[in-house]
């Protein structure tokens, strides 16, 4: 599985899309001539695909393992695999820049409604269910307030090296997001059946919430591979936006295919900054 994913991860291109926000906020109407915005009281409405495409997009970061390298691991593995004081470095550079997270809830608000983010807002997301994003990843981001999502396949729940139904609740319980990677991390342009879907995104979606106590809305593609066929499926069964990886959006469905940057276990934290303001701001 991990070796599919960190061969991905080397083809994926970091080609990306313009961002121009153009703050518009669906709900209210700005009256030109007197410089005042008049709220209405209808029901807000979700953004057209063109409007989100157009707002200047987030960066989203995703992270796998956080531990330091042993002979073991492969070079494309040490793409995924990011020694623990280097994470380390990767939060402080951004918290010292002045970067805030915000959750899903607040990305989605942004896209569909136009509402604002904190200032250098960046989102950070964890895959797969290892431990370390617990052991390691959490107490790191509490030095900086910031909180993150944990993208987790419910198969690995309670298996040696990753977390625990406990720890999935305390991340929760401590303000994190419990999102759902699938049961098993199959990919899902191969999900051709009703047993696919009911096993790979109802059945974890409410076995999370059954942990949390929380609505699960929001998936990552395992591999980041999506076909356009399955956004009607995600949404049927309640799926609010779903996050690729550093792949296109899709120009029709910008919600369900939100990009994220792997965290490249190489990247000295001057390399990762960089690296996501080029990927986040390239002009198409
Ligand atoms: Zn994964």
């Amino acid at each position: 599985m991990k070796s599919f994913i960190l061969h991905l991860v080397i083809i994926i291109t970091l080609t990306l899309v313009s961002c121009h926000d153009s703050g518009t906020v669906p709900g209210k109407v700005t009256d030109s001539t007197k410089h005042k915005t008049i709220q209405n009281n209808g029901p807000k409405t979700v953004a057209d695909a063109a409007t989100i495409l157009a707002r200047k997009e987030v960066p989203v970061l995703c992270y796998h393992q956080i531990r330091d390298w042993n002979g073991g691991d492969s070079k494309s593995a040490r793409d995924i695999v990011v020694p623990v004081n280097r994470f380390k470095a990767h939060l402080k550079i951004l918290a010292d820049s002045g970067y805030h997270t915000v959750l899903p809830d607040q990305l989605y608000e942004y896209l569909a409604y136009g509402t604002p983010l904190p200032e250098k807002p960046f989102m950070i997301t964890y895959d797969d269910t290892d431990d370390d994003q617990f052991n390691i990843a959490w107490p790191e981001m509490k030095k900086y307030g910031f909180k993150g999502v944990y993208f987790i396949m419910t198969v690995s729940l309670n298996r040696p090296k990753y977390m625990t139904r406990e720890q999935v609740k305390q991340l929760s319980d401590e303000g994190n997001v419990i999102a759902s990677h699938t049961w098993d991390h199959h990919m899902v342009p191969e999900y051709t059946t009703e047993v696919d879907w009911q096993t790979q995104v109802e059945k974890p979606k409410k076995q999370i919430e059954e942990i949390t106590g929380k609505p699960a809305q929001y998936f990552a593609y395992p591999y980041g591979l999506w076909k356009k066929e399955a956004i009607a499926d995600l949404k049927k069964r309640g799926i609010k936006a779903a996050f690729i990886l550093s792949t296109h959006r899709d120009p029709g469905e910008p919600l369900y295919t939100i990009r994220r940057m792997i965290g490249s276990g190489y990247w000295s934290a001057p390399g990762l900054y960089k690296s996501m303001i080029k990927t986040f701001n390239n002009k198409r």
